[in-house]
């Protein structure tokens, strides 16, 4: 197998043989196709399958250039650190295309944070406690998302965040695409999937 087997485009292939990825692993090989033809996708996979990539990849395929004010993905993770390490991941790939992403955790001022929002973005990567708190505080129109992402869902659920991402269901669009990853497959990530998720793909690697 070989990232030229799926649908992406030379930017992203050139930035993918830019960043030494030679072969996609077994989550990027089941996933990818999946997420490019529109389907909710639930992974069990483990920190260090490439898990990152997999979804990251396809969104970028999908969104491409930059547009408009309002952001078109949304990632959430448990925390800063994963959610700065998914940033990295996506400023290596999309060394070629135009894509804004914000970043959005706790833990410091949110100044910064909403003067990068009020430049427009198409991907927000955030901690739910933060995003909802903006979100509120009305710096996030939430009218354009296409993509949800859930990422390390089960540390989601240990930490207590099930009640924030029932609120930021809420207030995303019915109509769009889910991709939900954990490492474990527990009673509360099988609920929250369940509530989250719409006939998904599900890969177990
Ligand atoms: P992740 O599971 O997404 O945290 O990725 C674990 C590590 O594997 C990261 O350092 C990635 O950059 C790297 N990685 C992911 N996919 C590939 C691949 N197809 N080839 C080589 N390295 C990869």
């Amino acid at each position: 197998a070989s990232f030229e087997d799926f649908k992406l485009n030379r930017q992203l292939l050139n930035a993918i043989a830019e960043a030494g990825y030679q072969t996609p692993t077994e989550v990027q090989q089941k996933a990818i196709t999946p997420i490019l033809a529109g389907q909710d996708v639930m992974g069990i996979a483990q920190t260090g399958t490439g898990k990152t990539a997999a979804f990251v990849l396809p969104i970028l395929m999908t969104l491409k250039y930059a547009q408009g004010q309002d952001p078109r993905a949304l990632i959430l993770s448990p925390t800063r650190e994963l959610a700065m390490q998914i940033e990295e991941n996506i400023q290596t790939f999309s060394k070629y295309l135009d894509l804004r992403t914000v970043v959005l955790y706790g833990g410091l001022g949110p100044k910064v944070q909403k003067e990068k929002l009020a430049q427009g973005c198409d991907i927000i990567v955030a901690t739910p406690g933060r995003f909802l708190e903006l979100y509120l505080e009305g710096e996030i129109n939430t009218k354009s998302l296409k993509f949800l992402v859930m990422d390390e869902a089960d540390k989601m659920m240990d930490m207590g965040f099930i009640g924030k991402i029932h609120r930021i269901l809420e207030v995303v669009p019915r109509k769009r695409q889910n991709l939900l990853f954990s490492a474990t497959m527990s009673e509360l990530v099988r609920k929250i999937a369940g509530d989250f998720l719409a006939f998904p793909t599900v890969i177990e690697v």
